[in-house]
């Protein structure tokens, strides 16, 4: 009896933490003139458009989740850096989640993501096209070692420092989030020109894909930029520290979602007072 009633608490509090926001039930754009609003993990997006699913240069995965939509400006950085990365024969950029057609807070999974100018790219680029199927059911590379001290050197390859490269070194760009491992790598290997390492950030996951920010658009006002990152490449003490046993904390406690913006509310409160 006990069992059962705690397995039904348990069940109701999976079902609570798997419970749509209610940006994830809005299908398509807000339209306006494209704006992204607010923070990266406090936001949301007037104008989002989706990115071509059609391209020579890179592939979407789980187009299924809808997630492909973002600021001009992301899509720009994206057709941008697949081109680059076609023309250098890198291989097939794979692009994972941006954001939902109006951006905002998923129920799991992304904190950020929310403003459309944030998106996964993975760090495999194959040189074949991939199909639909595995487009759909994509199957993640983990680059990192289980001991999380390094990269593993049968699955890295020159063409994904390449790649975290040349999106670092896009003007657009603020910060890249790789693994600390991965970070260690290009430190090791990038020699003289260290510029863009500054933009390349440790940070949790980010095992199998870099997660790439750009800064906020010219004319999305009430968008709010992160501080640049510290000075120097990062390659240091900074980068030391998250291979130290006392990390900066992986679970940090669960807070209430910060108020939204007011044009975020006033776009949510538009929405469903319509339906
Ligand atoms: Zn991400």
């Amino acid at each position: 009896m006990k069992n059962g009633i705690l397995g039904l608490i348990a069940l109701m509090v999976s079902g609570s933490v798997m419970a749509l926001t209610p940006w994830q039930k809005i299908d398509h754009p807000v339209s306006g003139a494209p704006q992204a609003v607010g923070g990266f993990a406090n936001g949301c997006i007037i104008g989002a458009q989706p990115l071509p699913l059609n391209s020579p240069d890179y592939q979407v995965m789980r187009t299924d989740q809808r997630r492909y939509f973002g600021h001009p400006d992301l899509l720009a950085f994206i057709q941008r850096l697949s081109n680059k990365a076609n023309q250098k024969a890198l291989g097939t950029v794979l692009i994972g989640d941006m954001a939902m057609p109006a951006g905002g807070r998923f129920s799991s999974g992304h904190a950020s993501h929310q403003s459309g100018l944030d998106v996964d790219i993975w760090l495999q680029l194959p040189r074949q096209r991939w199909t639909a199927q595995q487009l759909l059911k994509p199957q993640p590379i983990d680059l990192v070692s289980a001991n999380g001290k390094q990269v593993v050197d049968r699955h890295w390859q020159p063409q994904i420092a390449s790649l975290i490269k040349m999106a670092a070194q896009d003007s657009e760009v603020t910060r890249i989030f790789v693994n600390p491992a991965i970070k260690l790598r290009l430190c090791q290997d990038a020699g003289a020109d260290r510029d863009w390492l500054h933009k390349v950030r440790p940070w949790f996951g980010h095992r199998a894909h870099m997660h790439v920010r750009l800064r906020c658009p010219a004319g999305s006002l009430e968008c709010l930029d992160q501080d640049i990152p510290p000075a120097g490449d990062g390659c240091g003490a900074e980068l030391a520290s998250w291979f130290k046993p006392h990390q900066p904390n992986a679970n940090p406690v669960k807070t209430e979602p910060p108020p939204l913006p007011p044009t975020c509310q006033a776009l949510l409160d538009n929405h469903f007072s319509r339906r």
